[in-house]
């Protein structure tokens, strides 16, 4: 049995959202708990995570993750609210202890790592002589569709092209196919109804999902392009079980919401719930 915990359910804004007074956030203010959302990030061993947005630092607290810990980093793509090369930059000397052998790896599409690569060059840190291993990172180029095994974590990525080519010229941003020992889930925040060549490529590998965490953005209304919901949510679970990659033991979650996409938690749940879909929420540890 495998174990991913949602460490933020949010989309760039959070909820409530920063300044804003909408109805979604008015009732998030009022609810707490499953109504307020960090942004979106993974856990799925203390060694393991996914994406590392501004958030990172409250999740770190409030979930006990000692990124000390941290050791194979994978970032969907370089929206803020997914990557912040600044918390990133803490691991050189004189910010933090981080031992000799240490290293973080950290995996992204081509245009990421380039964007993280310049940034490492670029900065004028004291102690800091242009060479971003003295963060003690090593930064790995993720194609798609070629695997990426952790032998150690008994764990392989296989990236995926998103559908999610907003604002990030020569990038393509990666949704990921992650075997955990022996289950297998599908990690898909931060895209529309993907496109056709990448369900050529799941339908030909057959994959049986134990998890799936689908965009859900757009909350109830029917967003297909760039991030999904509404009616695209359904399309994608009806074609993954058209398939024979979801099935009814798999564990179905949205996830990645925005108060633009006008429900609270309760109101996701009463319009999702009833299609076997369930709605994800901060700290929520799902066993898959
Ligand atoms: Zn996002
Ligand atoms: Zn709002
Ligand atoms: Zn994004």
């Amino acid at each position: 049995m495998a174990e991913i915990q949602v460490l933020g359910s949010a989309a760039a804004e959070g909820i409530p959202a920063i300044f804003c007074n909408c109805r979604v956030c008015r009732e998030a203010w009022k609810n707490g708990g499953k109504d307020i959302r960090l942004r979106t990030a993974y856990k799925l061993s203390d060694a393991v995570r996914v994406d590392f947005g501004p958030d990172t630092l409250s999740q770190e607290y409030r979930y006990q993750l000692h990124s000390e810990r941290l050791k194979h980093l994978f970032i969907t793509h370089s929206h803020e609210d997914h990557c912040v090369p600044d918390l990133l930059s803490y691991r050189m000397p004189g910010f933090s202890k981080v031992e000799e052998d240490n290293i973080l790896n950290i995996y992204g599409n081509a245009g990421i790592i380039h964007k993280l690569q310049k940034f490492f060059w670029s900065k004028p840190f004291p102690y800091f002589n242009g060479d971003y291993t003295r963060f003690r990172l090593n930064l790995v180029t993720l194609e798609a569709y070629k695997p990426v095994i952790l032998e150690e974590e008994n764990m392989e990525f296989l990236p995926v092209p998103a559908d999610h080519q907003i604002g990030m010229p020569g990038e393509l941003p990666q949704i990921f196919v992650i075997r955990d020992g022996s289950s297998r889930a599908l990690i898909a925040n931060d895209t529309g109804f993907l496109r056709e060549e990448a369900w050529q490529f799941l339908e030909e590998k057959k994959f049986k999902f134990d998890l799936v965490i689908s965009d859900c953005t757009g909350g109830l209304k029917d967003n297909e392009r760039g991030h999904m919901s509404g009616k695209f949510v359904l399309e994608t679970k009806a074609r993954l079980e058209k398939m024979g990659s979801v099935t009814d033991s798999t564990k179905y979650f949205i996830n990645h919401f925005s108060h633009n996409g006008q429900a609270t938690h309760a109101e996701l749940e009463a319009h999702y719930n009833p299609y076997g879909i369930q709605v994800a929420y901060d700290g929520l540890t799902i066993s898959y």
